[in-house]
């Protein structure tokens, strides 16, 4: 079945060999497919591709770039990652590296970009920058607070594959967590990109305040259209590091995280997404490993299926790990990408993985939780210190019981 659907859509979709055969990327749907080499063979798509003779432990190259196009934006969000402030850190790249960066990207055979900020909608380039990547056969993704949305972008439904809204709770929640009321700028965002046929959907950072109104925004996103909501996890960067010991999740919401989801998402038939760095609170409940794997629940995969760049287009593994130190530049990253070192944390986690990570049956799905949490706690090699096996296996119980 699988083999006939793709025959109808590889037409409009694009595909890359790997060692273990290759992925095929699809817009509409979105999604990406990843085959063994006879199926590869099967569509005709390699015959056999040179990296078959290879025995690569990460991709060829990532599948997705997150760009941080701008340190600029006005909403000052109490945890933003970037530390983003109205006139910026002074140090954001040129337009022109953006562009040798998203050429670079495309040739290396990058599917996605996510653009972000910042608010990206304040990059004079945005649009110029993501027709270009759509030239090039990447399919631009965009992040916004809904600032700064103006006719213009209005106008370029075809150039961006999906838009995300930053909206992390309805009317008084959205103060609570962001800690300045962007509610309504948010809401008629949306609606103003789904007027103009753009596929929408939410990105949610769930915070301890925010945990408990969750249902309230699953709700308002069914009612108003939205099908898909992303829900993140707070991450300890930027004005997050500060923030993060009062926002980060409690003990026990880790756990209630993934009932809850389900719950909502069969209630509301809103299609909810965990992110990556909430792979740990989902294997605590010690689901069949086949299914998480079918479904593509997956882990940490910084700095392999993902890459990022900051503002100034420093390369790191992910938009939540600072740049890493002999990465270079983002324009630059096929030079760094097979060296011997790189993206070392993350890429050889698997390898170098201590207890209770090694024996856990989950290592190879959730890669030992996020990296960013482990090395704000002051280890980017240590097992996630906020997963529920992690603390019960070390008798710790990093982050507080309850949410009083
Ligand atoms: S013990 Fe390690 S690999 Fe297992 S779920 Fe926790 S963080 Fe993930
Ligand atoms: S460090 Fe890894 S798990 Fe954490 S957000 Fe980045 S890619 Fe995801």
């Amino acid at each position: 079945m699988l083999r006939g659907v793709l025959d109808r859509l590889l037409p409009r979709g694009r595909a890359r060999a790997e060692s273990f055969g290759g992925i095929i990327a699809m817009e509409r749907p979105s999604a990406l497919v990843f085959v063994d080499r006879a199926f590869m063979r099967s569509l005709g798509l390699a015959t056999p591709a040179p990296v078959w003779a290879t025995d690569r432990r990460y991709l060829t190259a990532p599948v997705e770039a997150h760009l941080t196009l701008t340190s600029r934006c006005p909403a000052r969000c109490r945890g933003c990652y970037v530390d983003a402030t109205p006139s910026g850190r002074g140090d954001d790249a040129t337009e022109v590296l953006w562009e040798r960066a998203v050429d670079e990207l495309a040739r290396m055979g990058v599917f996605h970009l996510a653009l972000g900020g910042g608010e990206a909608t304040g990059a004079p380039f945005l649009l110029k920058l993501a027709r270009r990547a759509r030239a090039r056969g990447m399919v631009p993704n965009l992040t916004t607070s809904g600032l700064g949305l103006g006719e213009e972008l209005l106008g370029a439904r075809a150039v961006f594959g999906q838009v995300n809204v930053s909206l992390d709770g309805v009317g008084e929640d959205y103060a609570l967590a962001r800690g300045w009321d962007g509610f309504e700028v948010a809401a008629g965002a949306i609606r103003a990109l789904q007027a103009s046929g753009f596929r929408v959907g939410i990105n949610l950072v769930l915070t301890r305040r925010t945990f408990p109104r969750l249902e309230r925004t699953v709700r308002w996103a069914r009612q108003n259209g939205v099908r898909e909501v992303e829900i993140l996890r707070f991450k300890p960067i930027g004005r997050g590091a500060r923030e993060f010991s009062d926002q980060t999740l409690t003990v026990d919401q880790r756990r209630e995280l993934l009932p809850a989801v389900l719950r909502l998402a069969r209630r509301y038939r809103v299609r909810l997404r965990l992110d990556c760095s909430m792979a740990p609170f989902v294997c605590a409940h010690r689901p069949d490993p086949a299914v998480l794997t079918f479904l593509g629940i997956a882990g940490c995969f910084a700095g392999d299926h993902l890459v990022a760049a900051d503002s100034a287009g420093r390369v790191s593994g992910c938009s939540f790990l600072p740049a890493e130190e002999g990465l270079g530049s983002i324009d630059e990253l096929s030079r760094q990408w097979d060296r011997v070192g790189a993206f070392v944390a993350t890429r050889a986690y698997l390898e170098r993985a201590g207890e209770p990570c090694r024996s856990c049956r989950y290592l190879p799905i959730c890669r030992g939780g996020c990296r960013a949490v482990a090395l704000h706690e002051g280890d980017a090699a240590a097992p996630d210190p906020e997963c529920p096996r992690v603390a019960t296996c070390t008798g710790s119980q990093s982050g507080p019981r309850s949410n009083s």
